[in-house]
């Protein structure tokens, strides 16, 4: 089962699980995602769509769990924040609650969000984070927080067998156009040859992983052994300033929009980058998909979508 299957991520998830001839039992409310998003999976016999919110409980039979249900870009994680914590919150509950009802593994998709603004660089697991819980990036920021101590407290308290991958910045094909991301975002205006939005001075960093890297270790960490709950993090460890991004988008795209600046969003982390020496060592992990060669695919994904 996977839950926000309809999303960018949960999407690439469930096309790979089938791949791997896996029955997958798709759950979304399609709040951020999309039928668009699994058409074509909808054809396959291992393919099943159900249309549900995850703060609500949820009676299936099922033997793994992704955990991916949650709006994830800023935009519109703060457009219902009330909403964003439940999803987090309660959705963490009643799926752990499930997976202790029939003996499910559960993988939880957390968040470089976990550690703020870091004061520690590059971010190791070990490190407990720099969050503001009361800002507007809290409802997802401690939201997920919270969704870790469940399911640690679920691991220790009912021997659940869970799995936490801190997931970093990430970016492919089926983003959506309008969550107001940082790829998406200059992708789509290099295209328009819209304005370019740089929001603060461009220097705060982020490290942008390729969606099929991702896939790939979230499942590997799903087959790992049963004595290794997390949390580990999943991510490049390319760090890049938003000045350096936008200019690379606008050579590949070979754009002339101009770059404008904008105000900084509060509590906008100044740097990110993940230390990724655990998945190494214990997925046999690391991304193989550079930034420029996930560009590629990722801009053709944007210029077929705008010209439709
Ligand atoms: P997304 O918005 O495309 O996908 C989230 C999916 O969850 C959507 O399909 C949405 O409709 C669904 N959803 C939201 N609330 C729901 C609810 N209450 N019940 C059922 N479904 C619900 O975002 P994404 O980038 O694919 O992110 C997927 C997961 O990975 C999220 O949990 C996110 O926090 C995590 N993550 C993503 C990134 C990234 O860079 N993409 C980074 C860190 C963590
Ligand atoms: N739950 C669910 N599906 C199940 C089992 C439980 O959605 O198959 C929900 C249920 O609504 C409950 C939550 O998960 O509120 C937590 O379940 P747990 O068994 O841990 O706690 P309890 O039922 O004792 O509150
Ligand atoms: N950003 C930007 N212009 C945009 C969108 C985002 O400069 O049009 C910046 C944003 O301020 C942040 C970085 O890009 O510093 C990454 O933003 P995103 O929302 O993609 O992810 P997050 O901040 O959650 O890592």
């Amino acid at each position: 089962m996977v839950t926000g299957g309809a999303g960018f991520l949960g999407s690439h998830l469930c096309t790979r699980l089938i791949a791997d001839k896996r029955d997958v039992l798709c759950i979304d409310n399609l709040f951020t995602g999309s039928r668009n998003n699994i058409r074509a999976l909808l054809e396959s016999p291992y393919f099943e769509f159900q249309r549900h919110d995850v703060t609500f409980p949820l009676y299936v039979e099922v033997a793994q769990i992704y955990n991916l249900a949650c709006p994830a870009s800023p935009v519109h994680y703060q457009h219902d924040p009330v909403q964003t914590t439940k999803t987090s919150v309660h959705g963490a509950i009643n799926m752990l609650g499930l997976a202790k009802r029939v003996k499910a593994r559960i993988l939880q998709a957390s968040t470089s969000e976990v550690y703020g603004d870091p004061a520690v660089h590059p971010q190791t697991e070990s490190y407990w984070g720099n969050v503001n819980p009361i800002g507007i990036r809290a409802c997802y920021d401690e939201g997920k927080r919270c969704a870790e101590t469940l399911f640690f407290d679920y691991h220790r308290q009912h021997a659940l067998d869970i799995k936490v991958v801190r997931i970093f910045n990430t970016y492919g094909p089926r983003m959506h156009p309008n969550d107001g991301r940082v790829v998406s975002n200059f992708i789509v205006q290099a295209l328009r040859g819209a304005d370019i939005t740089i929001f603060g001075d461009g220097q705060q960093t982020r490290s942008f992983c390729y969606v099929d890297d991702l896939v790939e270790a979230m499942v590997r960490m799903m087959a790992t052994d049963r004595d290794f709950p997390g949390p580990v993090n999943i991510g490049n460890p390319g760090e890049y300033t938003m000045l350096q991004l936008a200019e690379t988008v606008l050579r590949m795209t070979k754009s002339r929009a101009r770059l404008v600046h904008k105000p900084l969003p509060s509590d906008d982390p100044k740097q990110r980058c993940p230390d990724i020496t655990l998945a190494r060592e214990r997925l046999n992990w690391q991304p193989k998909v550079g930034l420029e060669d996930g560009l590629e695919p990722t801009i053709a994904y944007f210029r077929e979508l705008l010209a439709a």
